[in-house]
This record gives structure tokens, sequence and C-alpha cells, in this order.
């Protein structure tokens, strides 16, 4: 089961809800690739094809914009492949060039409001969801 949270920044409004963790419908590997898009799922098959799989690692994470702040939820997909080489999803921004990095629950809290950037958030952790 996973976990979300909701922020609500106490200056501007700005609200959004973000998940983490893996929910039951999603569990499969092949249900939670559909998230992925297009061109990442063609190099995604190009690893798993070469059968040298040692271990894949596959969940929803919060993620921060390492240009523009923007916060949102991440599919993380990390393989281990061809004994040494991994391969971590790209998570790229829909609003800029920037990239997304993996943030852990109380960076999210203490993190800028993407639209006026205020650092308070009004935040309801702890949704369970599927
Ligand atoms: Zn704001
Ligand atoms: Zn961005």
């Amino acid at each position: 089961m996973g976990k979300g949270v909701s922020i609500q920044c106490k200056k501007c409004g700005f609200s959004s809800t973000l998940f983490e963790g893996i929910g039951i419908r999603s569990k499969d590997f092949d249900i939670f690739r559909k998230n992925i898009a297009k061109e990442d799922n063609e190099f995604i098959d190009y690893i798993l094809n070469k059968d040298s799989t040692n271990n894949i690692v596959y969940h929803n994470s919060y993620g921060r914009c390492n240009k523009c702040g923007n916060l949102a939820t991440i599919n993380y997909v990390e393989i281990q492949y061809d004994i040494e080489k991994k391969f971590i999803l790209d998570q790229k921004c829909h609003k800029c060039e920037g990239r997304y990095d993996v943030i852990t629950l109380e960076e999210l809290l203490k993190s800028k409001c993407p639209t006026c950037n205020n650092e308070e958030f009004d935040s309801f952790v702890n949704i369970d969801w599927e």
C-alpha cells in the first residue's frame, strides 16, 4: 500500500497531492510501466530483452525539479543488469528542462511553493491509496 500527502501553500493556495510507495493495482511491473513514457519503455524493453536483469526496483516517489522547483509524484525505476550496470529512469520536468530529484517527505514539506516561493505548506499526511 502506498502513502500520500496533500500539500497546500498557506500564501497562494497552490495545492498538490503526491504519492510514494507502490499501490496494489500497480504492484505488477507491467502495469506500473504504463505510466512511463513510450521512449523510456522502449529502453526498458531493450534491457529486459538482454536477459541479464538482476534486480528491478520500482515505486512512486516524491520528486522535486532541480531547476524550477516543481513538486510531483515520479515513477522511480531502477534496473540492475549485466552484473554491474544500473539503469535509473530519468525524470524530466514537464514545465522546464530540469529533472526531478527524489526527495523525502520531510524535504517535500520543507520545499518552497513552486508558484510563489513561500516556505510554508499546510499538509495532510498518510493518505492510503491503492
Ligand atoms: Zn504559494
Ligand atoms: Zn522544472
